[in-house]
């Protein structure tokens, strides 16, 4: 783990620290860096910090660091961290925190994470359920990747893997409905925090 000027770290960056573990329901003085953590993340090896490493930078406050790490955009909340953990610590739960914080903060270290983030979304709320080709069509304009999936896409289309028929779920206004009430609750429980109160 590299040095870090502690001096430089203010008040504010210490309970915007806090505050992101409050978020995800972790103490971070649970933390004592044994390392299970990383030794278990199967996604370890791409991340440019280890999942340990983030609990550290959130323990002495280095907000910057934590916000622009691409770790939390790397990890699929697979929770094996927070099963390995002796002392109960909820990284998945933290990745996740870190990064709702990092896009409120409009970081984005990993643009692509995010833009499928929000095409998921997007396809989910208006169906009820994913429909791959969308959503796959969706993220490819949307990240610049156009051509990406273009010469599976003839293979999946001519095995009839995927077709171009839209699936609704016969719930979609319910599903519509929860995507939204999780957004507002998001939105209020952000506005809380920074002081704004209600506005969702
Ligand atoms: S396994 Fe738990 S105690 Fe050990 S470094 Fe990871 S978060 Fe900290
Ligand atoms: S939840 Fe994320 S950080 Fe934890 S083990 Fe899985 S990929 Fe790694």
């Amino acid at each position: 783990m590299r040095a870090i000027d502690l001096s430089a770290i203010t008040d504010e960056d210490l309970q915007a620290c806090a505050a992101i573990a409050a978020e995800a329901g972790v103490d971070l003085k649970d933390c004592y860096q044994c390392g299970k953590c990383t030794a278990g993340c199967p996604l370890a090896e791409s991340m440019d910090l280890m999942p340990r490493e983030i609990i550290r930078f959130l323990q002495l406050g280095d907000l910057e660091t934590v916000l622009t790490a691409k770790t939390p955009w790397i990890c699929a909340q697979c929770d094996v961290c927070s099963t390995r953990c002796p002392q109960n610590v909820d990284i998945c739960s933290t990745m996740r925190a870190v990064r709702l914080a990092s896009k409120h903060a409009g970081k984005q270290p990993v643009r692509e994470a995010d833009i499928f983030d929000d095409a998921f979304i997007a396809n989910v709320k208006s169906h009820g359920v994913s429909n791959e080709q969308y959503l796959a069509a969706a993220y490819n304009l949307k990240s610049g990747h156009l051509m990406q999936d273009a010469g599976n896409a003839i293979r999946m289309l001519k095995r009839k893997m995927v077709g171009v028929a839209v699936h609704n779920s016969q719930g979609r206004a319910e599903v519509a409905a929860l995507v939204d009430r999780a957004l507002a609750a998001d939105a209020k429980r952000r506005a809380d925090a920074s002081g704004k109160g209600g506005e969702a």
